[in-house]
Order: C-alpha cells, then sequence, then structure tokens
C-alpha cells in the first residue's frame, strides 16, 4: 500500500480547518500549521449563510451548492451550530428587489415577496417592518469559530495534526516546487502544501514570487450581552444587518461585511449598537458587550481563488470572502484535487491562472 500524501495545510479559520477535516476523511496525513486556532476573519465574521443578491449566476450556483454541503456536514458532526433561520431581506430600492427576485427565483432560489403583516408574524420585534421585503427560508447562519473547533477537533481525532500559535515565515521552493515550509520552528516538508491563510495569503505567496490579489478591509461587528429571544432569522434592512447568536446575542453591521471602523471603532460600535436598540421592540433594555474587527480575504475581483498554482507545483491556493458560506464545498473540493487529482467543473471561474 502506498504510504498516505503528506499535506500541510496553512491557517485553521474555517477554510483551513474543512479542507483539514476533508482531507483527513481521505487518509491523507495532514498537518495543520496556524497562528491562530478559529481563524482571524473566522471569529470576527458575520456568518450568514446565502447566495443572496450582486453575484453573476455561476457563482450564485456554487453558492447554493455549499449551502446543502452545510447540511452534509451538520449531518456528520452533528453539534455544528448551525441555523437554517431563514433571511428578511429589504436592503435595496424595491425596483432592484424586484429585479433581484425575478432572477433569483428563475435560478432555483427560494425567494418569496412579503408584505408587512407577514415581516411582522417572521420578525414580531422589529419596530418598523417592512411593507415589502423578500424572505428566503433557506439562508442560514453557523457559530463559524465553534465549526472551526469542531471540524479541526474531529480531523486530528482521524490523524490530522494541529501546530497552533506557530508562524509560517515563507515558502519552501525547489527546483521550481513548493516542497514545505518554514517556520518559526523551523523548515517542515510537505508533498502539498494548501495555503488557506486568509488575510496573510497574499504574503505567503509572495514569498516564493506568486502574486495573489487580495484585499483586507476591516468590518466591525457590535455584539450585545446574550438575551431573550428577539430576533427569529437574519434581518438585512438598508441600514442594518442583524442576526442573534446560538448564545443569544444580537450581533449587527451595517451590511453583512461590517461597519467601517473609521479612526475610532468605540464610536463606530456605539452609533452602530444604537441603531440596533431602536430598530427592535425591547432594545433599549439590549446592552452593548463588546465588538470586533475582521480584516475580510477578498480577492481583488471578489471571486474565491481556488487551485493549484500551475506555475509552481505543490502549492494549492484558497483563499475568499464568504468563507462562511463556502467553507464546506471549497474542503470538499480542496481535499478531493489535492489528494485524488480529481478537478471539478465548478471551480473552473475561480483558477488562481485569471489573473496572469
Ligand atoms: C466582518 C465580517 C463579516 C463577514 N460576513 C460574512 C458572511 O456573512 N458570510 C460569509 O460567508 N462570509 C463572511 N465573511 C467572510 C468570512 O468570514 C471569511 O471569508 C472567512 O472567515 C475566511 O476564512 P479563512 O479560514 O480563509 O481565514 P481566517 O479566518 O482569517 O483564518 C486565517 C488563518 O490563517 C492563519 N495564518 C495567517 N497567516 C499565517 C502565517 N503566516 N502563519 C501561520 N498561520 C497564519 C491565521 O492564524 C488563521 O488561522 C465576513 C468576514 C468579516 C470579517
Amino acid at each position: 500500500m502506498p504510504s498516505p500524501q503528506k499535506i500541510i495545510v496553512i491557517g485553521a479559520g474555517i477554510i483551513g480547518a474543512s479542507i483539514a477535516w476533508h482531507l483527513s476523511r481521505k487518509g491523507a496525513s495532514v498537518t495543520v500549521i496556524a497562528q491562530q486556532t478559529g481563524g482571524v476573519a473566522t471569529a470576527n465574521s458575520f456568518a450568514w449563510i446565502n447566495a443572496s443578491w450582486g453575484n453573476p449566476e455561476f457563482y450564485f450556483h456554487f453558492r447554493r451548492r455549499s449551502m446543502a454541503e452545510w447540511s452534509r456536514l451538520k449531518a456528520d458532526l452533528p453539534d455544528i451550530p448551525l441555523s437554517w433561520c431563514g433571511g428578511l431581506c429589504w436592503d435595496l430600492p424595491e425596483p432592484e428587489l424586484d429585479a433581484y427576485a425575478a432572477q433569483h427565483h428563475g435560478w432555483g432560489y427560494g425567494i418569496q415577496p412579503v408584505n408587512r403583516a407577514t415581516s411582522t408574524m417572521l420578525e414580531p420585534s422589529l419596530v418598523n417592518p417592512p411593507d415589502y421585503a423578500l424572505h428566503v427560508a433557506e439562508e442560514g447562519a453557523v457559530e463559524p469559530a465553534t465549526a472551526s473547533r469542531l471540524l479541526l477537533e474531529d480531523a486530528q481525532r482521524h490523524g490530522a495534526i494541529l501546530l497552533s500559535g506557530i508562524r509560517v515565515k515563507s515558502l519552501l521552493k525547489e527546483a521550481g516546487r513548493i516542497t514545505g515550509v518554514e517556520t518559526d520552528e523551523g523548515p517542515m516538508r510537505a508533498d502539498h502544501v494548501a495555503l488557506a491563510a486568509g488575510a496573510g495569503t497574499a504574503a505567503l505567496a509572495a514569498s516564493a514570487d506568486i502574486f495573489v490579489p487580495l484585499e483586507t478591509p476591516p468590518g466591525l461587528i457590535v455584539h450585545s450581552r446574550p438575551t431573550r429571544k428577539l430576533l427569529n432569522g437574519l434581518v438585512m434592512t438598508p441600514e442594518l444587518h442583524m442576526r442573534q447568536t446560538a448564545e443569544g446575542r444580537v450581533i449587527a453591521g451595517s451590511d453583512f461585511g461590517g461597519t467601517d471602523p473609521g479612526n475610532d471603532p468605540q464610536v463606530a460600535a456605539r452609533e452602530l449598537f444604537a441603531k440596533v436598540k431602536a430598530a427592535l421592540k425591547g432594545g433599549e433594555a439590549l446592552e452593548l458587550d463588546f465588538h470586533t474587527v475582521g480584516y475580510r480575504p477578498t480577492p481583488k475581483d471578489g471571486l474565491p481563488i481556488l487551485g493549484r498554482v500551475e506555475t509552481v507545483p505543490g502549492l494549492y491556493l484558497a483563499v475568499l470572502h464568504s468563507g462562511v458560506t463556502l467553507a464546506p464545498l471549497v474542503g470538499l473540493l480542496a481535499a478531493e484535487e489535492i489528494a485524488d487529482g480529481r478537478e471539478d467543473y465548478q471551480l473552473a471561474p475561480f483558477r488562481p491562472e485569471r489573473f496572469n
């Protein structure tokens, strides 16, 4: 029997965790190296799972496929805090909401126009329910840091090694091939390196002369103290995106990507939280517990960067925004490509070579 392939995964956010979990299930010999287990963007995400407006059709179908893959992961790891709570959205002018509904309905999204009475029934705590909104029952949310931890723990049960608190300084490149990584604690060799380091991806790729066009805009999210049930699902208003976490915290940004923290994040957090309080019946009793600022790993064209780098064998890139929505599918397809050499046709638009 051939010995299993040795694979290093750099990063233990939701993307690295999902890749490592899928690889370990295939019997690969996996070592995850990360400065921060649970991730950087992942731990500070809004974590809405969706295939909502603003994306081309091929990307819609990719996102929707990943939504289904979340249910598969949940069946394997039932403790994952995943909720198909539905999303109520009126964050666009009415003609654009109509165009979004018509387009996505045509693509097969479970999207329903709703009036004020139905909005009130869905979210009774809204002070000002919309006269017209769209409801997508199949949207949901997950608590992403817990999901990452559960994936990593299960990967470890299947033989993966997790090296936490270790910084990768550079990729090792020999005779044009990636052969491992140089870490704070010395070099480590592998047959393949999967680079899933979120906002840290571009610097590590550059160490092997690979250009990854990545922006890392900050996004601030406010978290209330845990409170009684105020929100049943995701609520996307023109000014606020909100949901209530499994722990009972109401979390919000001015949109799902968070609020611009500006020069004074404390002030931005207080102003944002005041809007949350005003938006909810009983909101005056809400207390701001803390805010987070996450840096969103966002490829320049907004689409995921997924796949081998053709000119540099031994390296697999996985860097994307909407990583919470896409983690189960990205992990599955990356593991199939790395371990089995099997390419999925839906990955074609996301290849690193598109920037050449
Ligand atoms: C405010 C905000 C709101 C968001 N809202 C949503 C949303 O609603 N829906 C959605 O789908 N997505 C959302 N996203 C995006 C999503 O959270 C990210 O796409 C996803 O978390 C990226 O995961 P990741 O594992 O790639 O990166 P990260 O979670 O950032 O993890 C990166 C990992 O790499 C490690 N690392 C980096 N550099 C090194 C190094 N040199 N050496 C060792 N380790 C290293 C880090 O320690 C960490 O473990 C949001 C993000 C933010 C910040």
